[in-house]
């Protein structure tokens, strides 16, 4: 096994393309988030941002005609509830056979709830062109309410949340599964959802608000099944609090040009990163060794599939014995760091962490049985 790795080679990018970075999870004053749109979009370009995906709640939006600048560009799409409910006096309009009502009844309900007990947000993204093209029913119209699932007391989670990621994917979008953590679901409520493109592992507004935002450990437990999703940071912002929840939480893009369609494909393919601070330039497999290339990082986490003791993390210094103290006194950084595969790994990930705890997140390089048949160099170019 151990002498095969040294031919696995793997691009964790693509070489060609250019870095764009976005907030693909924004709230404005269409649901609950206090900037209108334009006000939004002014924000993240100003802080050097290229893309954003306004998401309100149950209300598509595409913003494009609007928007759209040379350097920045709107990404239509929504963030859907999916709700199991425990009702208060009043009778619901909805059941568990039939749990779909319009925006506006459910907006009025949710006031006389007792409380929401689990929720789902699931996350649509216009996607490409051939997959609007595809799709079994037409695009979402540039504005439009979509109606809300609400299960009285009693719901088969996981089925609730398939319904409305395949509904998504009928209407030509990508999915992401948000939050897990927040929403209180169980993980047999929805580790096995199909069709879903990424899971949001940093959502900047819930770490804020209740510390319920950093999930790795749900990605890895899909992963582990030899699952390829995507891992995405984001803000969720709402910009109603006293800390600002804006630009906490992105992803950065290599793609080849500026355009919906390019970013969307790079994002299909994994080709990106996610981040609370640190960037990462390069990073891969060559000849058997992961690397990465990051800005200055106290530690680099490669977080390996497989038995236990796979994977590593790296300290600078940690040749030299160095307490912890020392190396913050010495402000040893890693900008590389390296890792040998054994040839146990079924798939590798890399996190670097800075010394303010900010991390970046690579996606994942599957190596299991599936993985190994597109080992060879290049494989990760038709990216
Ligand atoms: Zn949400
Ligand atoms: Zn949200």
């Amino acid at each position: 096994m151990k002498g095969k790795t040294e031919k696995i080679n793997r691009r964790g990018f693509t070489q060609e393309g250019n870095w764009y970075r976005g907030n693909l999870h924004c709230h404005t004053n269409q649901s609950d988030g206090v900037l209108s749109p334009a006000e939004a979009a002014k924000l993240y370009r100003k802080n050097g941002y290229q893309f954003l995906c306004i998401s309100d709640h149950e209300r598509y939006a595409d913003y494009r005609e609007e928007l759209d600048r040379e350097d920045f560009i709107l990404l239509p799409g929504v963030e859907s509830s999916v709700n199991l409910v425990k009702a208060g006096d009043k009778p619901l309009t909805a059941s568990e056979e039939h749990p779909l009502v319009s925006r506006d009844v459910w907006m009025e309900e949710r006031q006389g709830l007792q409380a929401v007990l689990k929720t789902h947000h699931i996350h649509g993204i216009l996607g490409t062109e051939e997959m609007v093209q595809n799709a079994r029913k037409p695009a979402y119209a540039r504005r439009e309410d979509l109606p809300v699932a609400m299960y009285p007391q009693k719901w088969d989670g996981l089925a609730a949340a398939q319904r409305q990621i395949d509904e998504f994917r009928s209407r030509g979008c990508l999915v992401m599964y948000n939050h897990p953590l927040w929403s209180k679901v169980r993980p047999e409520e929805y580790l096995d959802l199909q069709g879903v493109w990424a899971v949001e592992i940093y959502n900047h507004s819930t770490v804020l608000d209740s510390g319920l935002g950093v999930d790795t450990r749900d990605w890895d437990a899909i992963l582990e099944t030899g699952r390829q999703i995507y891992g995405v940071a984001s803000d969720d912002n709402h910009n109603t609090r006293p800390i600002p929840d804006s630009c906490g939480g992105w992803v950065v893009v290599k793609a080849r040009e500026l355009t919906h369609e390019a970013i969307v494909q790079s994002l299909l393919a994994g080709n990106f990163y996610a981040s609370s601070g640190p960037q990462i330039y390069d990073w891969g497999i060559r000849d058997g060794v992961a690397y990465v290339d990051c800005s200055p990082s106290e530690r680099v986490n490669f977080i390996c599939g497989g038995p236990v003791n796979s994977g590593i993390t790296v300290l600078k210094g940690q040749e030299g014995y160095l307490t912890e103290e020392e190396r913050f006194a010495h402000r040893e950084f890693l900008e590389h760091a390296e890792y040998r595969l054994s040839g146990m790994e079924t798939y590798i990930r890399v996190e670097c962490v800075d010394r303010n705890g900010k991390m970046a997140w690579s996606n994942a390089i599957m190596l299991g049985e599936e993985g190994g048949a597109c080992l060879e160099d290049g494989a990760a170019d038709r990216r």
